[in-house]
């Protein structure tokens, strides 16, 4: 009733979705406008976004609708009918990052595909991301940024220049420690219900404590939650669902690796 009375313009309708003591005013279909209004001014931005073609990556694109298809299969989805789920993979090999804007608008980096060794780590940081999206996290980060009125605003009317502020933020975005928590053990549901390792998130965080790795800090670890105790959390969470925790042996990570651009050849 806060928000009410701050934003009286606010139809009753949107005061939606209190879960957890947060309040998301957004409804479904503003998530998907705004994700959508994001997305053409990402699109719009080659040189800060270099987005691999999709006509000319198919194959590269292929793959990972085909892991986006194997996540989405899983009922621990609420919006997996609702949202686009579009991908968009970013052909930057020095960035180690992922991220989702609301409504399923998901963007990977080269430099995190090339990082990961299986396909089972890409797919787990996938659910990541798509958990974010999903559970709605992303707008009530973004609606404590820009305040509630200016993003509605934004949904009604549009303005490139915020529209590339709230595009920077994604990218970017931190989350609270629960939103992580929450995020992290998604991908384990998610994956559990596929061919995929349940913990294959957890391997990338390995991968970047074993190798000392300090420069860029991805989303994923940019929040709270030491990296060792997230990997404790989603095995642990694998192994109370009796989820399958092996690496799927057919999956070729490999070949998706070859479909990229050859290593540096873009940049
Ligand atoms: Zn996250």
């Amino acid at each position: 009733m806060f928000f009410r009375a701050l934003v009286p313009a606010v139809p009753l309708a949107l005061l939606v979705g209190c879960e957890g003591g947060d309040i998301n005013l957004f409804t479904i279909e503003d998530d998907k406008q705004l994700g959508k209004d994001v997305a053409a001014e990402i699109e719009a931005d080659p040189a800060t976004y270099p987005i691999l073609d999709e006509q000319e990556f198919a194959d590269a694109y292929d793959h990972l609708y085909r892991i986006r298809d194997e996540l989405l299969v899983s009922n621990d989805f609420e919006h997996a009918d609702d949202f686009v789920w579009e991908l968009h993979i970013i052909d930057d090999d020095e960035t180690l990052n992922a991220f989702c804007t609301p409504g399923g608008y998901i963007y990977v980096y080269t430099g995190l595909m090339r990082y990961l060794d299986h396909e089972d780590e890409l797919a787990g940081v996938l659910g990541h991301e798509m958990a974010h999206a999903d559970n709605r996290h992303s707008t009530e980060q973004l609606t404590e940024i820009y305040g509630i009125s200016t993003l509605l605003s934004l949904v009604v009317g549009g303005d490139p220049g915020l529209l590339g502020d709230v595009a920077t933020s994604l990218v970017s975005l931190q989350f609270s420690r629960g939103d992580e928590a929450q995020a992290d053990e998604y991908s384990v549901r998610y994956l559990c219900d596929t061919d995929y390792a349940a913990n294959g998130t957890a391997g990338f965080f390995e991968k970047l404590i074993a190798e000392g790795d300090s420069g860029y800090i991805p989303e994923f670890l940019s929040s709270h939650p030491d990296p060792g105790n997230r990997v404790a959390d989603i095995n642990a969470l694998a192994e109370d669902l009796e989820c399958n925790t092996e690496y799927d042996p057919d999956a070729d990570y490999a070949a998706l690796l070859d479909t990229l651009p050859s290593s540096g050849q873009t940049q």
